[in-house]
C-alpha cells in the first residue's frame, strides 16, 4: 500500500458526492470489488483502498495513484458490490479530476489514449481506426520510440496487412448521429480529460 502523508481533505467525499453521487459512504470494505477486478496486479491502491481512502479525505494519495489510471471500466466491481456503490464511475470521475487540477499521470500513455479515444470519437461520431492510432502513437510518443528503434516497419506492415484484407477503412463512415455524440462529449466539466 501506498503510504500516505497528506493532509486530509475533509470535504472531498462530499464533492465527489455532488459529481455522483456513487454512495461511496455506503461501503464496509469487503473487498468483493477488489476479489472481482483483473486489473489489481497493476494497481497501487485496491478498488476497495480507493473507496477507503476517499471516506478518510485522502484526496492527493487517490489522485496520484496509479489505479486510477489502470482501471478498465470494464464494471466488475459496481456490479459485485452488494452496497450498489458506483466505484467504476468513481474512477472514471477521478482521472477527470486529477487532470482538472493539473496531477500529472504516472501512466502517460494510458492519459494520452483517453485523450485521443475521446477526440476520435467527438470528431465523426465513432470510433475511426484508421486515425486513432496514428494520433495516439503520435500524442504518446511511441512513434518517437519505434522510429528509433526500427520497429515502426513492423507496424506499417500489419497496417498494410488489415487494410488489404478491409479490416479498416481510409476514411471514416458517417453517422446521422454525430452531432448528438458530440454533445454527448461536450461537457461542463473544463479541463478534464473529455473537454
Ligand atoms: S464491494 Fe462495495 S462494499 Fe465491498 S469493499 Fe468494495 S465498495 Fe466497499
Ligand atoms: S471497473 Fe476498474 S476497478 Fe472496477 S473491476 Fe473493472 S478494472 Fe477493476
Amino acid at each position: 500500500m501506498q503510504q500516505t502523508g497528506s493532509v486530509p481533505d475533509y470535504a472531498f467525499l462530499d464533492q465527489m458526492e455532488a459529481a455522483g453521487p456513487f454512495h461511496v459512504a455506503e461501503c464496509f470494505q469487503c473487498r468483493k470489488c477488489t476479489s472481482g477486478c483483473p486489473t489489481t496486479f497493476a494497481m497501487d491502491l485496491y478498488p476497495d483502498q480507493i473507496i477507503r481512502y476517499a471516506l478518510l479525505g485522502l484526496k492527493d494519495e487517490i489522485l496520484r495513484s496509479r489505479t486510477i489510471w489502470v482501471c478498465a471500466s470494464c464494471e466488475t466491481c459496481t456490479t459485485r458490490c452488494p452496497n450498489g456503490i458506483h466505484i467504476a464511475e468513481v474512477m472514471d470521475y477521478l482521472k477527470e479530476l486529477a487532470v482538472r487540477e493539473g496531477i500529472p499521470s504516472p501512466m502517460p500513455q494510458i492519459l494520452a489514449l483517453h485523450k485521443t479515444f475521446l477526440d476520435n470519437v467527438r470528431q465523426g461520431g465513432r470510433v475511426f481506426e484508421g486515425s486513432l492510432l496514428p494520433v495516439y502513437f503520435l500524442r504518446s510518443g511511441q512513434l518517437r520510440d519505434k522510429i528509433r528503434k526500427g520497429t515502426w516497419l513492423d507496424d506499417a506492415k500489419m497496417g498494410w496487412r488489415l487494410l488489404r484484407k478491409k479490416r479498416f477503412a481510409l476514411t471514416p463512415k458517417p453517422i446521422q448521429a454525430r452531432e448528438e455524440v458530440r454533445s454527448i462529449l461536450r461537457p461542463s466539466r473544463k479541463g478534464g480529460i473529455s473537454s
